[in-house]
């Protein structure tokens, strides 16, 4: 990184303040790294299925972490304690690892995503529609925040590649050097194709301007940046997408119910330690506002001033060093600039910038500071409290009168990326969710039941919504597979049956059947073709069908024993059989009972009966290969559309099967 560069800008160590690393800022060709991303990236990344990408990362996960030890080594200067380095190394490896594993469970080993179910369109199910998802034929630019040059990379990493996207990923300055060492290891692996990353380290000079539709911006930064951004008019112009996660003034509530002494009272006070001073406070999601009852507001004051005498502060590569250095000079600055705003409106409690001990650094040459706590007095006319981030280790204790006005405080902040509750109260719980939850874009809420296997208040995780509404950018990021569809375009597909399962790769009904040699339980995953049916003869059901499962399982339920009783029941004509006998003879109908590829029934999904089956009725059986996947190396998973007919080919129930057959 450090080489001759006229417009290059050095970064300093957070430690020392000795210059460490230099970065980029001369002409970059920015329409020769869009061009090699949009031409030779794209297209090696969409000819792969979902499953080969989401196969990639998790190779491209476990190289990383196999590598971990070289990014730690760097992010010490960036001020991180080796929990930091967990939370931004190891988190967006963890991070890499569920989103590869949710694109195997949950996408298709194909290249269209089925957002959705059939939407039947007309009478006779001859024209229907159905969403889906296909990648952008473009590039997606990350531009992320300073705070985790690894985790920041990763989170919006996996689920572009997921979706067959490249990127063009370019760090915060001020710690790019890590992140240039994580894109390093990710393109020695030889694991992704040519093109699919690129980095950015310095400015992006005039790549916003050379965007268009197909293109994706993620942005993670200050709303500032953020609206400057959001106004390039090559973005406006095109329609270019633009996420943005930004500021947020997160607040935690202690519950009215929580008194001192308690455990959930105890939790409020670790959780707060923790959020001020994990990462020096330089989190998006840390609590920076308190908000306890007045009752309470000594307590909990002198229960903080406790916590926070705990934290060592010093040299992170140190051993019991509890709290690192900000990252730079000018983030400690702006800390303290923002501090005497706060300082304006609330009194401090805890914590003097100019007289804390720092163990084995100067503390005059690194960005050191200590927790400082404050208390507003007045939390109702404050201003900056409520808006001024101080995106270092600060937060604000102030009273509430009940819960509307806990409500309306937490609210203040104009939008949010997580509010937690403290309470063990359902009914406290339940009333703070329905005033907050449109303000906030996560609710965290955490009591002594859930203590020992809470994530924490300022853990964003791969499988929930990370972002918020309002200050905080109005854009969610993570989610599970919510995530991927960002860097995908969903169209509605409208046509027969016929041609949209041949596009889609899944059967629905409508479509043409097809039969295959023998029985489809007697072929393996591969020789089984999307749109096999098997048509079983019709079984009658009688009394004493009915009699016997009920007697054999316990079932006697009116309906099935009583005939003037179900009669008078809306729903039956008179006595009908189980729906689970129907289940259960259809299954004695259509399994071919030898030996075979068929492994296991692992489940159904979307059961409906759709019309009581009476003594007399008979009925049939139609099974259809719906949708195929590989799960392992030798079986994948096998979806069976199953729709159970009566004598008068009504429908009286219809499944999803789900089965695991050998390949
Ligand atoms: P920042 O100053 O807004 O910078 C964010 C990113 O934008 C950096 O990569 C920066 O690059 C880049 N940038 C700035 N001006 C640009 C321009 N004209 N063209 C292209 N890129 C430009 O924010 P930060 O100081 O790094 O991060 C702190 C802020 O991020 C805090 O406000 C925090 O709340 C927010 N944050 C939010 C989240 C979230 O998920 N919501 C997460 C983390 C942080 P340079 O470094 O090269 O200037």
């Amino acid at each position: 990184m450090i080489g001759p560069d006229d417009h290059a800008r050095d970064i300093a160590s957070a430690i020392t303040g000795q210059v460490i690393a230099r970065a980029g800022h001369g002409r970059l060709d920015t329409q020769a790294m869009l061009d090699h991303a949009r031409t030779v990236g794209g297209p090696a990344l969409r000819a792969m299925t979902f499953h080969d990408r989401a196969r990639m990362l998790k190779a491209l996960a476990r190289h990383l972490d196999s590598h971990k030890q070289a990014l730690y080594d760097l992010s010490f200067d960036t001020g991180a304690t080796r929990k930091d380095h967990l939370i931004d190394v190891d988190g967006g490896i963890a991070t890499v690892l569920v989103l590869a594993s949710k694109g195997r469970r949950e996408m298709p080993d194909g290249h269209v995503y089925i957002d959705g179910e059939v939407e039947q369109l007309s009478r006779q199910g001859t024209f229907v529609g159905q969403h889906i998802c296909v990648p952008r034929p473009g590039v997606a630019v990350h531009i992320n925040a300073f705070n985790f040059p690894v985790w920041g990379m990763l989170e919006k990493l996996a689920p572009t590649l997921l979706a067959g996207v490249p990127a063009i990923v370019k760090p915060a300055t001020a710690t790019c050097y890590v992140t240039e060492a994580a894109v390093r290891i990710m393109l020695d692996s030889g694991l992704l194709p040519d093109g699919a990353l690129q980095l950015v380290s310095g400015g992006l000079g005039d790549m916003l301007d050379r965007l268009n539709g197909q293109d994706v911006v993620s942005f993670t930064g200050s709303a500032a940046t953020a609206l400057k951004l959001r106004q390039t008019p090559a973005i406006l112009e095109n329609a270019v997408r633009f996420i943005a996660e930004q500021d947020s003034l997160n607040a935690s509530i202690l519950g009215p119910d929580v008194q001192p002494g308690t455990e959930a009272f105890a939790l409020f006070l670790r959780e707060v330690q923790h959020e001020m001073t994990v990462k020096a406070g330089q989190k998006c999601t840390a609590i920076r506002r308190m908000i306890v009852p007045r009752a309470q507001v000594a307590a909990v004051i002198e229960g903080l001033r406790d916590a926070l005498g705990q934290i060592t502060i010093g040299d992170p590569r140190a051993d019991g060093i509890h709290m690192g250095a900000l990252v730079s000079a000018a983030q400690k600055r702006d800390v303290l600039e923002k501090a005497a705003l706060i300082g304006q409106e609330a009194t401090r409690v805890f914590g003097d910038p100019d007289t804390f001990t720092v163990l084995g650094a100067d503390r005059d040459a690194g960005a050191f500071v200590p927790p400082m706590l404050y208390h507003c007095a007045d939390p109702d006319s404050a201003q900056h409290v409520h808006h001024t981030e101080v995106f270092g280790p600060l937060a604000t204790v102030m009273g509430y009168r009940d819960l509307p006005h806990a409500a309306e405080l937490a609210n203040r902040g104009q939008g949010s990326l997580v509010a937690s509750v403290i309470t063990d109260d359902p009914s406290v719980a339940r009333e703070l969710t329905l005033s907050i939850a449109a303000f906030h874009g996560r609710v965290y809420i955490n009591n002594a039941t859930s203590m020992a296997e809470s994530t924490g208040h300022g853990a964003p995780l791969p499988h929930l919504i990370h972002g918020g509404p309002g200050r905080a950018g109005g854009s969610e990021e993570l989610g599970g597979i919510r995530a991927v569809k960002h860097y995908m375009h969903r169209t509605a597909l409208q046509g027969s049956p016929e041609i949209l399962s041949a596009i889609t790769g899944t059967w629905m009904p409508g479509s043409p059947e097809a039969t295959g040699p023998g029985h489809p339980f007697t072929r393996r995953f591969d020789q089984l073709t999307i749109g096999e049916t098997l048509h079983t003869p019709p079984r009658l059901i009688s009394s004493d069908d009915i009699d016997h499962f009920a007697t054999f399982t316990g079932d006697r339920f009116y309906a099935h024993m009583d005939d003037a009783a179900a009669a008078r029941n809306p729903f039956f004509p008179g006595r009908v059989a189980h729906g689970y006998l129907l289940l259960s003879f259809a299954a004695g109908m259509f399994v071919q009972p030898d030996e075979g590829p068929v492994l296991a029934n692992t489940g159904l999904d979307s059961l409906r009966f759709m019309k009581p089956v009476t003594p007399g009725d008979s009925i049939t059986v139609r099974l259809t290969v719906k949708a195929k996947t590989p799960r392992t190396k030798s079986y994948g998973e096998v979806r069976w559309h199953v729709t159970l007919t009566n004598q008068t080919d009504d429908p009286v129930a219809e499944y999803d099967l789900l089965t695991m057959v050998a390949l």
